[in-house]
């Protein structure tokens, strides 16, 4: 096969050769828009978008809902085709990369104005005849191709298709199946991004049976790197913050706790979690100045120093290494006020570059 030559080979570094025969025959062409469309899609859910891909995901909702208008004439159903594909294929990055409530808005309205134009019951294929894995970059070029007839001669010969295997991409069937699947898919992430998130079901692992906080156990969780658990980490430390339940010996801890969970997730946490999270920092006055040329903090470089810095502090005798010198472990330097704002400032500076990669815009924050 030789779909590369369509398309997405472009910087990917895969070999082409394949598509270079009888380049003696006149051979379709796709519009160079639309080669641009395969481009930057491909970018996209190959997790390796150039350009903005809110913008370019935000443009294909947009162009999928100006589709309906047409939906009576032949170009409008090469359309609907077209843009239930691609918004099937693109709904993932829009649900895991981008947090935007109106690029949710944007997709959710698209599908459901796509999917109330199908009838499933309309389908006449025989079975298994629908198409499969239309993912990938394979669906972004099977969906861009289906928007014009040019695309669709191009798409058949790339993948040696005959009419009835081309026209299963019309199903009405095939279709509102990927659409349902695509708004289920963006309903769920919705409730996930910028819904409320319970941790309260970590209470039994990050407190000792006193009430009190277990900080070796929330630090022993944030070091399990490969479990994902920065996130309920900082969100648990962050409304136990707020909430004031802490006591005095425990407060550094669990706010250094919080300070990791947030440095430590590097992908970025959603609003859903960000929330919270700047809530809780926000308690920090900014302002805070003190005499000390430095604090404990600076003494850690790295995530496991951190991480021994933390368990040796609250059980020096379990963890007796610690990257912290003499001269900075008073306790007094730990509790600075001016060290608390520094903290704070950091991780304030970490969630403002989440914002700035994920997107969306302030309020959705
Ligand atoms: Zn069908
Ligand atoms: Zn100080």
């Amino acid at each position: 096969m030789s779909a590369e030559s369509l398309t997405c080979a472009a910087g990917t570094g895969r070999t082409t050769a394949s598509s270079i025969t009888d380049v003696t025959e006149v051979t379709p062409t796709l519009p160079d828009d639309h080669n641009e469309l395969i481009s930057d899609l491909c970018g996209i859910v190959s997790d390796y978008p150039h350009g903005s891909p809110s913008a370019t995901l935000g443009l294909l909702a947009d162009d999928a809902a100006d589709a309906l208008d047409r939906i009576g004439t032949p170009q409008g159903r090469r359309e609907r085709t077209g843009y239930t594909i691609l918004l099937h294929t693109t709904c993932w990055y829009v649900a895991a990369r981008v947090f935007s409530k109106s690029l949710f808005a944007s997709y959710t309205q698209a599908l459901e104005g796509l999917r109330a134009t199908l009838d499933p019951a309309s389908c006449t294929c025989p079975a298994g005849a629908h198409p499969t894995d239309v993912d990938g970059e394979y669906g972004v070029e099977a969906g861009v191709s289906m928007l014009s007839e040019a695309g669709r001669a191009v798409f058949a010969e790339e993948y040696e298709l005959e009419g009835e295997e081309l026209a299963a991409f019309d199903c009405e069937a095939f279709l509102a199946g990927l659409a349902d699947g695509a708004a289920a898919r963006m309903r769920e992430a919705h409730k996930e991004l910028f819904g409320g998130v319970d941790v309260s079901h970590l209470d039994v692992r990050f407190l000792r049976d006193d009430g009190g906080i277990d900080i070796v156990a929330l630090q022993e969780a944030i070091r399990r790197s490969w479990e994902d658990n920065t996130g309920p980490v900082a969100l648990w430390s962050a409304r136990r913050w707020l909430a004031g339940q802490v006591r005095d010996e425990e407060r550094i801890g669990l706010f250094l706790s919080l300070w990791m969970g947030i440095a430590q997730t590097y992908g970025g946490l959603p609003p859903s979690y960000a929330r919270d999270l700047v809530a809780a920092l926000d308690t920090i006055g900014p302002d805070a100045s003190c005499e000390h040329p430095q604090h404990p903090w600076s003494a850690t470089t790295h995530v496991q120093s951190r991480y021994e810095a933390v368990v040796h502090l609250y059980a020096p005798e379990d963890y007796p290494d610690t990257p912290v010198p003499v001269e900075l472990s008073a306790r007094e330097l730990w509790e600075c006020p001016a060290h608390y704002a520094e903290l704070a400032r950091g991780a304030r500076e970490v969630v403002q570059q989440w914002r700035h990669m994920r997107g969306g815009e302030e309020d959705d924050w």
